[in-house]
């Protein structure tokens, strides 16, 4: 089997957001000549970088043009040496070597009629419990600013009423006016800034019970200080971790924060690569690690990433905030590894727009998501998505 060719698909959504970042999920289709192809999503949808990810997807795919796809470490370890940049690392480049993984896993398991999870180990878990992602949003595909105590007791309810026994929630994301990531988050939190946070917390809690897991997310918009302040407050709620809550860029800081909480401490969506992960491994810096496949390096690197942390207890929850494709390759590889943990489904894939690029339609029932067993990833894109996608071919 040879590459033939590769398409860059730019999908267009015209999905609300309350954030108002765009949402613009781009995916690889490698070609070949069996008639075979692979998908693979970059994990940039959201963000500002769209057309940055596009380039590198068309230079970095004009290297495999005529490659066995079958040779996933061969061709892996040719993007990241020839390439110049990528040895210095960079997270649009490993979001397309991301990408450009994903399909080819996805073309292997075609290729020999089995599911991606299959050629990882096989399953270790049959069913893989969900969460309730970002629920400062609303469970809602209507995403909207939750303000008050109240706002977030009935977004926990509609998570709890659609069978999820956890939720994430950003409770210092918007301000009392509604408004995101509008005041100022780092230095030192004021009183009111935390008792906000706490009375939203206390919200959540009240109305899940004492067995409902809260995540709390910060997507790096505290810092080391701030976020111990919150954290210290937020222990008496017990919650399953505690996410992002500064810049992975120096692990110390984590580390500082992870010692200084009685809370677990999570990261690993901004992060890419095993050697990018490796200080938190080394210094258990966090006790739960977050890789995006679409990000990290795809399926080849998240499994690496994936078994480094079992080296150090340190358990796996898969980032996921993208289409359908990423969801699908995400599941394969969390059936397969054995330190998984629970499985994001982000308010985006509720999203009837989003849904609607693919022609599966995977959601949790009762907060499980069961595995799919269709060859590769399982997943493709719909007729009118391949019309409509804005199309660059490399051949
Ligand atoms: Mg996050």
């Amino acid at each position: 089997m040879k590459i033939l060719s590769v398409e860059i698909l730019r999908l267009e959504s015209a999905q609300p957001t309350v954030i108002k970042i765009p949402w613009n999920p781009t995916v690889i289709r490698i070609n070949t000549d069996s008639g075979l192809y692979g998908l693979g999503e970059i994990g940039l949808a959201y963000g500002i970088g769209e057309h940055g990810q596009a380039g590198m997807a068309k230079d970095f795919a004009s290297l495999i043009i005529g490659m066995d796809p079958t040779k996933t470490e061969e061709i892996w370890e040719k993007l990241y040496k020839t390439t110049f940049w990528a040895l210095g690392g960079g997270v649009q480049i490993f979001a397309v070597i991301s990408a450009i993984d994903i399909a080819l896993w996805d073309l292997k398991g075609k290729a020999l009629g089995v599911p991606v999870y299959q050629l990882l180990g096989g399953k270790t878990n049959d069913r893989l419990r969900t969460y309730a992602s970002q629920i400062q949003f609303d469970w809602d595909p209507q995403m909207q600013p939750m303000v008050t105590p109240e706002d977030y007791r009935q977004s926990t309810m509609k998570a709890l009423e659609d069978g999820y026994d956890c939720v994430k929630v950003n409770p210092i994301g918007f301000d009392l006016q509604g408004q995101w990531m509008n005041w100022k988050t780092s230095g030192v939190l004021t009183r009111k800034q935390i008792n906000t946070a706490v009375n939203r917390v206390a919200a959540i809690r009240e109305a899940g019970g004492e067995e409902l897991d809260i995540i709390i997310e910060l997507h790096c918009h505290t810092d080391t200080n701030t976020a111990i302040q919150l954290g210290r407050e937020l222990e008496s709620f017990n919650c399953l971790y505690y996410e992002e809550p500064t810049s992975p860029l120096n692990w110390k800081n984590i580390k500082k924060i992870s010692d200084d909480i009685a809370i677990p401490v999570a990261t690993g969506e901004r992060m890419w690569t095993r050697w990018g992960f490796r200080p938190y491994f080394e210094n258990q810096a966090i006790q739960i690690a977050q890789p995006d496949l679409g990000v990290c390096g795809g399926i080849s690197e998240g499994k690496k990433i994936c078994d480094m942390a079992s080296v150090y207890d340190i358990g796996v929850q898969l980032h996921m905030c993208g289409g359908p494709i990423a969801t699908a390759a995400a599941l394969q590889v969390e059936a397969a590894i054995s330190n998984f943990v629970i499985h994001e489904h982000n308010n985006v894939s509720i999203n009837p727009e989003n849904i609607a690029f693919c022609v599966h339609d995977y959601q949790p029932v009762n907060g499980y998501f069961d595995v799919p067993d269709l060859p590769g990833i399982g997943q493709d894109l719909t007729e009118e998505t391949y019309r409509n996608a804005r199309r660059i071919v490399v051949e």
